[in-house]
């Protein structure tokens, strides 16, 4: 693996012996491998999409609805490529005959190894990229050949909101650069084959958070402006407030992260995680950790987040929807806020029975 510039924080990580701000190293590490049947209708069918969950993130949302397996650090389980390719050709019978990738901006020559391997063995199942949309556009050109479906999020247009709630800088720039490649690659028409499940093309999708329904409809605004209104929108109202969720101002030695290479000195605090051990692992330098900026204002637009969105909230990026011209795609029922909570503790996280 090359120093990894894979996703636009461009940490220049040996990743062989250290890690990267996404604290993820060379290896394949796995947090859920199972057959999914909530995604949307094209992607999961009657029987579903077999979904490869990595861990960790590119990005840090203090909503994250996968947040247990998305902080950074979370490690997962560590395969073999036979393994993992093992796995995954158990699975796929039973399955759309399809093979999701979720938060594999981090993982890239990983999820390549994978595919390659499975190409090798004759197994040629469709490809989705479920991704939160923070990547970079040489990178998705570079999967031209590997990805058959897309399906990003564009989670912001407000980049101060971005970097507030998600630690990202540039969200929106990086996220349009990279959705117009993709666009560029399969065209805004979803190609299906006759049972409708998707071969090739993009969804696009945005989860509309409580408080913030301007942000929302000015993500309609970019992609109806710069993409394209004939294209697929899964407009979600799913959000929940996640118990992990800690909105409480924060205060001096808060988790914001430097670039990776950051100044030294500092240290991690005793509340992290460890690094991960590889071959070098000696050579891991210290994160400095450095105060988030906190003020009253943030924390009050923060304290939002802490309830389910309301119906006129939904409604009000619904008729945006319309305004700007889409016609296609998926709204979403209220009651979904209920109904697509992943419990990553199970062997299968979205599995409502007991096991
Ligand atoms: S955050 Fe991770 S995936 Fe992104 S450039 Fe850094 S090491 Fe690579």
């Amino acid at each position: 693996m090359e120093p990894c510039n894979s996703c636009p924080r461009r940490c220049n990580a040996d990743r062989t012996c250290s890690e990267g701000w996404c604290r993820s190293d060379d290896r394949i590490h796995v947090s859920s491998l199972v057959i999914h049947k909530g995604e949307e209708p094209p992607v999961s069918g009657d029987k579903g999409i077999v979904n490869l969950f990595f861990p960790s993130c590119n990005m840090q949302c203090l909503y994250c609805q996968n947040w247990e397996i998305s902080r950074l650090g979370t490690q997962g389980t560590i395969m073999t490529l036979d393994e993992v390719c093992d796995a995954i050709i158990d699975l796929l019978p039973m399955s759309e005959g399809n093979l999701g990738f979720v938060s594999p901006s981090h993982f890239v020559p990983q999820m390549v190894m994978i595919v390659y391997e499975l190409h090798k063995r004759g197994h040629y199942p469709t490809i989705v990229y479920n991704t939160n949309g923070y990547d970079l556009p040489e990178t998705i050109r570079s999967l031209e050949d590997i990805v058959d479906v897309w399906l990003p999020d564009f989670k912001y247009s407000d980049d101060d909101l971005a970097h507030e709630l998600s630690d990202v800088p540039q969200y929106s720039k990086y996220a349009l650069s990279s959705l117009k490649e993709m666009v560029h690659q399969v065209g805004t028409t979803l190609q299906t084959d006759d049972r409708g499940i998707a071969r090739r093309g993009i969804i696009l999708r945005h989860l509309v958070l409580p408080g913030f329904v301007e942000n929302s409809i000015g993500v309609l605004k970019l992609i109806s402006e710069n993409l394209s209104p004939n294209l697929h929108i899964s407009l979600m109202s799913q959000y929940y407030p996640p118990q992990s969720m800690d909105l409480s101002p924060p205060e001096s030695g808060g988790v914001s992260r430097p670039p990776y290479g950051g100044s030294g000195g500092g240290g991690l605090s005793e509340s992290e995680p460890e690094t991960s051990k590889c071959c070098k692992a000696e050579t891991l330098k210290p994160w400095n950790f450095e105060p988030r900026i906190a003020t009253a204002g943030r924390a009050r637009r923060r304290q939002t987040l802490n309830r389910p969105i309301s119906s006129s909230e939904y409604n009000r990026v619904v008729s945006a929807f319309h305004d700007f011209g889409f016609t296609r795609g998926w709204l979403q029922d209220l009651k979904s806020q209920k109904n697509f909570r992943p419990d990553f503790s199970k062997d299968n996280p979205f599995n409502k029975e007991p096991q």
